[in-house]
């Protein structure tokens, strides 16, 4: 038979379910524009469908649904199904973490007579797309006295925002000479938060103008921005595009595009035979680092926790043992052919907006390197159990064999013994400020992800 693809919007699809299923995926984003946002979000869903913490129970059984937080910025949520642990789960791993501009731990300064915050980029960012357009200020600010205070300044919906100028182009003759990568530079990223001066002072005044409001309005001292983690969005809420409103445009798809369905699959994961798990990460974008990043022993923690609670024994044989029979799907996006920009993509191996899901049997660069390569018999049992469920599914590489490339959490989840593949939503300018994807490749992230969890 031959391979051949189809637009999905050409097949026995429900436009309504997938419009319906879009509108509250636009909410999450909106709602959502950080890994702790995206916790918070995550665990008052999770609650709703009856989802409690581990920690709650003393014992776990078949159809119990839990959540792990780990220290605000990933969460794992589980179903416990009617095998052993040490049998095998299924995880479907998505990442929270975005593209942004995070604060430098001293940013408040002053020049020109304007007040300014200085950041440090997170992630894989073209610099020159952070300028010129709104910004919010996102985070938390731990206080002298132990205070938490939440801040999200700058939305759409608000009253106010940021932003980071840039170069009038009638005196950009030199900059414009300059390669795209540094027509900005990364310490020109400043961000933009005031101009009114303190009367009468000499020095810094609008700094300290600045510096009264913080404490006015929350209660922030500028030594508070050391015990700070506080990061720039853009102010853009999610919005349809297009005439057809067939696409989602906003900030973050990359990697909320497959946390979304993830989360909205395991939540509606009722009864299972290998327990289910949605593993939501942080720190994706600068290589799963940290104890919060997939490469952590987290993972392995919840597993024993597991195993301890439904009586198995949370002993290191059952450990390799549950790891070494698993299943991951790594949920996370690839690279949408744009025609706009033909000449990295080969077109018999790329993603496709409206073409389904993107399987991608491995990641990297460079020959590969520095990527699992998801083994025959997997791509087998993922294509027999995506066809059997309707999912529209396409397979897809991450552009040109030398044109570049990347990689996903498959590669951390795969050491561990895991059966891994890459599965997600295909996104147009992806790491840019405002992301594209089509209503039709998110429904089909859910209805993979949950044919996986609930498969026969
Ligand atoms: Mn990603
Ligand atoms: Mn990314």
């Amino acid at each position: 038979m031959k391979y051949e693809l189809k637009n999905g919007w050409n097949t026995e699809v429900d436009k309504e379910i997938i419009f319906k299923f879009s509108e509250g995926y636009k909410d999450f984003l909106t709602k959502c524009k950080t890994e702790r946002e995206s916790v918070k979000e995550a665990v008052r869903l999770a609650e709703e469908c009856g989802f409690k913490p581990l920690e709650s129970y003393e014992t776990l059984r078949e159809g119990d649904k839990v959540y792990a937080v780990n220290k605000l910025r990933s969460l794992f949520l589980a179903v416990i199904g009617s095998e052993k642990i040490s049998e095998g789960v299924n995880i479907v791993g998505a990442h929270i973490d975005a593209p942004r501009l995070d604060l430098k731990p001293n940013p408040l300064f002053e020049d020109g007579e304007l007040a300014y915050l200085k950041t440090h980029y997170y992630g894989g960012i073209k610099k020159y797309q952070w300028t010129a357009t709104p910004l919010a200020l996102h985070g938390v600010v731990i206080t002298k006295s132990g205070e938490t205070v939440d801040i999200r300044i700058g939305d759409e919906n608000d009253d106010i925002t940021f932003v980071i100028t840039d170069l009038l182009p009638h005196l950009a003759m030199e900059q414009m000479k300059k390669t795209a990568s540094d027509v900005i530079e990364g310490e020109q990223l400043n961000l933009l938060i005031g101009s009114i001066p303190v009367k009468d002072t000499e020095k810094s005044a609008v700094k300290e103008n600045i510096l009264s409001i913080l404490g006015e309005k929350y209660g922030i001292c500028e030594e508070d921005f050391l015990s700070a983690e506080l990061q720039i969005v853009p102010s853009a809420n999610a919005k349809d595009v297009g005439l057809d409103r067939s696409l989602i445009g906003s900030y973050g798809h990359d990697d909320r595009v497959c946390a979304y369905p993830a989360l909205m699959s395991i939540l509606t994961t009722e009864a299972c035979d290998k327990t289910a798990i949605c593993m939501l990460s942080d720190k994706e974008e600068v290589g799963s680092m940290g104890n919060t990043g997939a490469k952590s022993d987290f993972t392995k923690l919840i597993l024993l926790e597991l195993m301890n609670k439904t009586g198995e024994g949370a002993t290191e044989l059952n450990l390799l043992r549950a790891l070494d029979r698993s299943f991951c799907l790594s949920a996370d996006v690839n690279a949408a052919f744009d025609p706009g920009f033909p000449a990295p993509y080969e077109k018999r191996n790329c993603a496709m907006i409206n073409y389904g899901v993107a399987i991608s049997k491995y990641t990297g660069a460079r020959g590969k390197s520095g990527s699992s390569d998801a083994s025959a018999e997997l791509m087998s049992k993922i294509r027999t159990l995506f066809n059997k469920n309707g999912v529209l599914w396409h397979v897809a590489e991450l552009g040109k064999v030398d044109a570049g490339g990347g990689g996903t959490i498959a590669q951390y989840v795969a050491n561990l013994g895991v059966e891994t593949v890459d599965c997600g939503v295909p996104v147009l300018s992806m790491h840019a400020p405002f992301e594209v994807v089509s209503k039709l490749d998110v429904y089909m992230a859910y209805k993979a992800f949950h044919a996986f969890f609930n498969e026969d």
